[in-house]
């Protein structure tokens, strides 16, 4: 492990090597920042499969943990998640336990780096949540064949997403932000991230705001990918398409990244630890020079962020050292010789391509109240008892209906993976043993007990096994749940 620097003026920065082609990639990063002479040091700590060999199931060992606590700032190669040691992604760990709750992720169309795009002038940034959505990695398994994967979006995780955003495009001069989302079907998920993009956008009238559904955003990318600026979305939408912008600007070995949060920065490249390319010298290690020319900036570093980047436009552009990937050049350039082209080159700065004008990004500043939204009223209308069953929905409604009767609920309907199956509407449904089952006060406006609630479900278990139940609540009158496919 090497030691930190003893110069007060250097920056520490905690350095994770990685798995797979990560230690080449990361070790090219740092010869490049220590040529370029940033005031960097380093404290080199370890993270991802060699730690989950050593029986630490999260990957991350604490005096990891305890390096980034100290120095805030991570330049990271990419982490293995491998099958059999533990569960969780070390990645997704060491996002999560630092609360980087926005992934930059900036691509840009580069000089000698053909690809079908090549000219249009490709030049932008999906900004993706970070901690949220499905990734908060909440999974059951309800029925031996049926698993469920909650998709928790707050508003607060929207807030400072969307903030950091609009902040990004201030800091970089950007004109436009498009929030793309799949709010029309998911309207409370991923209608809180809208919501909240349309109310934020009203503190920033200098830059043009629009909501875009994601699978045309998808679309659009391919079709005309210069008519985009940033791009702000939850979680899995931002992981997809991000890989999908990393393609058109010439493929992963291009594409950095940067997880932003108010305390701690972690850079690491887009793509992963292409284990196939390890140890043998030929790996582009383009995207992590460009994710540490990233944290540079986040460092304060910007002559040094500046000239790292020219350096890197002017090798692509020459041509003299390309690596492998970059199309029509199979017998590319070794890593080594790719990143001594970049060193050599510190100092010229490419004719053509201008590296843009940086400033330092406002964090926002959200209220850390765990009760980021209060409501004045609030009301339960009812309960969805999720039922685990072989009957069909007739016998199951009928059976529900009987134990309900003497109680302040009654059955409204059941769905089935999220069609109404009872009553019968004559919708042709592949039917499984998971059934949620709604019931609602038989008094409209009164609000329920739970003493109402806890007596029905003990009469439901008595016939039936349940899994799950979820109370059907309104926040200040707005009804605070989906209906299902069919349901009036
Ligand atoms: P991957 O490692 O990103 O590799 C997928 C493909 O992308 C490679 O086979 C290669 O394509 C291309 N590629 C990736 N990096 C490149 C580079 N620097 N230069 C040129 N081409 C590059 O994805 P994966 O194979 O799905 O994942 C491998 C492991 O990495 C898994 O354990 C996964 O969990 C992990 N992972 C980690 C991170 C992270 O640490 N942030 C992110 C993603 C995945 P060709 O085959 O066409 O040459």
């Amino acid at each position: 492990m090497s030691k930190p620097s003893m110069n007060p003026e250097k920056k520490l920065v905690t350095l994770i090597p990685g798995d797979g082609v990560g230690p080449e990639c990361v070790r090219a990063a740092q010869r490049i920042i220590e040529a370029s002479g940033a005031a960097v040091a380093w404290e080199e700590r370890h993270a991802g499969a060699s730690v989950f060999r050593q029986g630490i199931a999260s990957g991350v060992p604490q005096d990891t943990i305890e390096s980034i606590r100290r120095t805030r700032v991570v330049l990271k190669g990419p982490l293995e998640t491998p099958v059999g040691f533990g569960e969780k992604s070390a990645n997704v760990t060491l996002r999560k336990l630092f609360e980087t709750y926005g992934n930059i992720r900036p691509v840009r169309e580069l000089p000698g780096v053909p690809t079908p795009y090549s000219g249009r002038g490709i030049d932008l940034v999906v900004v993706r949540e970070n901690v949220e959505d499905l990734y908060a990695g909440i999974e059951h398994m309800q029925t031996p064949g049926v698993a469920q994967c909650l998709k928790l979006i707050s508003s607060k995780g929207s807030e400072k997403v969307v903030r950091l955003a609009f902040e990004l495009a201030v800091a970089e001069g950007r004109k436009r932000v498009h929030c793309a989302t799949k709010s029309n079907i998911m309207k409370l998920t991923e209608g809180t991230l809208k919501r909240t993009f349309e109310r934020v956008s009203r503190d920033y009238p200098g830059i043009e705001a629009q909501h875009i559904i994601i699978d045309n955003c998808a679309h659009q990318l391919v079709k005309k990918p210069e008519q985009f600026d940033v791009i702000v979305t939850t979680n899995m939408n931002g992981d997809i398409i991000s890989d999908l912008t990393s393609a058109l600007v010439g493929g992963l070995g291009f594409a950095p990244s940067a997880n932003l949060g108010n305390e701690v920065a972690i850079f690491e490249a887009v793509h992963g630890s292409a284990p196939k390319y390890a140890d043998k010298d030929v790996i582009n290690p383009t995207a992590v020079v460009l994710s540490a020319v990233m944290m540079l900036r986040h460092l304060g570093e910007f002559e040094a962020a500046a000239r790292i980047e020219h350096a890197i436009l002017v090798t692509l552009e020459e041509g003299t050292a390309r690596t492998g990937d970059v199309v029509g050049y199979d017998k590319g350039a070794s890593t080594t010789a790719f990143t001594e082209a970049i060193i050599a080159n510190l100092g010229r700065k490419s004719g053509r391509y201008q590296v843009r004008e940086y400033r330092p990004i406002k964090l926002p500043e959200v209220d850390p109240a765990p009760d980021f939204v209060k409501a004045r009223e609030r009301h339960v209308a009812g309960v969805d008892i999720f039922v685990e069953s072989s009957l069909a929905a007739e016998e199951l409604g009928k059976s529900l209906e009987r134990l309900a009767a003497e109680t302040p609920l009654k059955l409204k309907m059941i769905s089935n993976r999220g069609t109404k199956v009872y009553p019968a509407t004559g919708a042709i449904t592949d039917c499984v043993d998971h059934w949620r089952c709604r019931f609602i006060g038989r008094n409209a406006t009164g609000d329920l007990e739970d003493s109402a609630i806890f007596d029905l479900l003990q009469r439901v278990a008595a016939h039936h096994r349940w899994m799950h139940i979820e109370k059907l609540q309104e926040f200040d009158h707005v009804r605070g749940f989906t209906m299902a496919q069919g349901e009036d």
